[in-house]
């Protein structure tokens, strides 16, 4: 690296930033060079500051695939930065395909994480989301009451529908699988198997199922 001694990968990490603030070119390239250092040490948030980098072509020649792949990661370590930036590039479709559902999920969690701004971004998708499922569940003729790994596909009959449509029944993620689940006063109950309301059984269905 240099002549320069460092006591952990943190002290890299450390000096890397201070001289990134700065912003003039030889400080930016040496910059990069000790937060590169920092990553090949396994320096969580060097990780996510040079997949920044790459996003962005910064001191660095934009690579999304490396930026892709630094950022995530440093959100697989839950750095809640890095998954706020893994939201947007699941948004935007940048370096990754585009995927609402994993945007989501990243901006959720980092909202909990403390990002103030990740929660408008959970609230935009969370609504796009419910919108093309209120479109798909319209489209689709009220028979059966199918869920998919993601979402509820099709619904059984009309009161299950405005349940579904009013956000009272919705699907979660559970540690077997998507469950269908209704909000109670305390809490949220599991509808196990059949609707609650005509009886019909809930059948699982592939989220590709063309009807
Ligand atoms: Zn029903």
């Amino acid at each position: 690296m240099d002549d320069k001694e460092y006591e952990d990968s943190d002290d890299i990490y450390n000096e890397g930033i201070l001289l990134l603030q700065r912003r003039d070119d030889a400080d930016l390239k040496k910059a990069v060079e000790l937060l590169s250092g920092a990553c090949s040490l396994g320096h969580i948030p060097a990780k996510r500051v040079v997949g920044l980098l790459y996003l962005d072509g910064i001191g660095v020649e934009q690579d999304l695939r490396k930026a892709y792949d630094l950022i995530s990661e440093a959100a697989a370590h839950l750095d809640p930065f890095a998954m706020y930036a893994l939201g947007k590039m699941y948004e935007g479709g940048v370096g990754v395909e585009q995927n609402d559902r994993e945007a989501l999920y990243m901006f959720a969690f980092a909202s909990e994480m403390g990002i103030p701004e990740a929660r408008e971004d959970a609230e935009r998708i969370s609504a796009r989301i419910a919108e093309r499922r209120d479109r798909r569940l319209r489209s689709r003729p009220i028979l059966n009451l199918e869920i998919s790994d993601i979402d509820i596909e099709a619904v059984c009959c009309r009161k299950m529908f405005d349940a579904v449509m009013k956000g009272d029944i919705e699907v979660a993620e559970r540690r077997n699988g998507t469950e269908l689940i209704r909000e109670g006063e305390d809490g949220f109950e599991v509808i196990c198997s059949e609707c609650p309301f005509c009886g019909k059984p809930v059948k699982r269905v592939s989220k590709n199922k063309i009807y």
